[in-house]
């Protein structure tokens, strides 16, 4: 992550020196910026043993989202009992390839509007990292947007697989999204939703190369995993949304005696290897999953019809208190979980 932390440092100090000469107006996305930055350089806190913090911190953040519960337990009866396992072909790619690849997508596979939007990122490429693979890392790809300047910064982890073409497909869904409305909420309380436009197209580049004769295996298999992989996390989520209920946690109870009610319940039942994967870290993928899920269904049918439904999404107000901002996209007429069963059944198609 060297790289890219070094050049956030440096556009930091630059800011910093400017500050005194902006207008109020700019002074406040500069702020913005600043501890966008700041965030970012302080991101990988050490993997933590305390259960019991754990267990509030999953506690707190989880709740909040309680509207969303529902979502992860349907999508958690999908989950398959086979255990699978996945091949992944190696591909030797050049960095440039990549970037190649990607930009072929985009030209083929979404509109122009959409395909304008990916080149202003795809021109800022001094900004485009990529490192070599760090096993210690929690994100394989990552990117930023600082409003200040409306600069994009990406950097992808190479895993020398087929993941580099999606995972960095996905980074500029991001990008796209924070070009379309840039809002910090996004973040904040729209957090479940701000994997919509990644997990978008990311599943797009799937079906896209899935037609290429040299990535089609590789393509299906990802699409495959993908699906596998937000089933179990589902999964595990409701697991511990079952623990929650059967403590009875009431959300007006002090924190003192919340903490009191789950260290007695990790002294009577073990749950380490349930927190251990830390589900809440999983939500916002889930629950973003079954929106972008539905709009992919829907592109597989008329491509037009999901970059509008796409955009309108994107058009929400991201201030919007979360529950409204959920409404507001079934208001558009996307339900999540609706077509799951034929989801499976897609996919199923797909790997024959
Ligand atoms: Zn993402």
């Amino acid at each position: 992550m060297q790289q890219f932390n070094k050049e956030l440092k440096q556009k930091r100090e630059k800011l910093q020196k400017i500050k005194d000469n902006v207008t109020i107006d700019r002074l406040k996305d500069l702020n913005l910026t600043i501890k966008v930055i700041d965030q970012l350089l302080t991101k990988y806190p050490n993997q933590k043993t305390n259960y019991p913090n754990i267990f509030l911190e999953e506690y707190e953040f989880l709740k909040k989202y309680k509207f969303l519960w529902e979502i992860c337990t349907t999508i958690s009866e999908f989950t398959s009992d086979e255990i699978r396992s996945y091949y992944w072909y190696e591909h030797n790619l050049k960095n440039k390839e990549l970037l190649e690849l990607s930009n072929d997508f985009f030209k083929n596979a979404t509109n122009k509007e959409i395909y304008e939007l990916f080149l202003k990122l795809y021109k800022q490429n001094k900004n485009i990292h990529f490192v070599k693979l760090d096993k210690n890392s929690y994100f394989k790809g990552e990117s930023t947007f600082l409003l200040y300047d409306k600069s994009f910064y990406l950097q992808l982890q190479r895993e020398y697989d087929f993941s580099d073409i999606s995972t960095l497909i996905h980074e500029f869904g991001h990008g796209i999204q924070f070009l379309l409305n840039y809002n910090y909420n996004l973040f904040v309380n729209q957090v479940c939703f701000s994997e919509i436009s990644s997990i978008f197209f990311e599943l797009l580049s799937m079906d896209y190369f899935s037609k290429d004769l040299f990535f089609k295996r590789d393509a299906i298999t990802a699409e495959q995993s993908l699906w596998d992989n937000s089933c179990e996390n589902a999964l595990s989520l409701t697991r511990l949304f079952q623990v929650f209920e059967s403590i009875d946690l009431n959300e007006w109870e002090n924190k003192n005696i919340i903490k009191k009610k789950l260290t007695n319940y990790l002294l009577e039942y073990n749950i380490d290897s349930l927190l251990n994967e830390m589900p809440s870290h999983d939500f916002p993928y889930v629950i973003s999953y079954s929106i972008a899920n539905e709009l992919y269904l829907m592109y597989l049918n008329d491509p037009e019809e999901s970059f509008y439904i796409y955009k309108k999404i994107m058009a929400i107000d991201l201030k919007l208190p979360p529950d409204k901002y959920l409404d507001e996209i079934i208001n558009l007429g996307v339900l999540p979980t609706e077509n799951l069963d034929k989801y499976e059944k897609v996919l199923k198609r797909k790997l024959v």
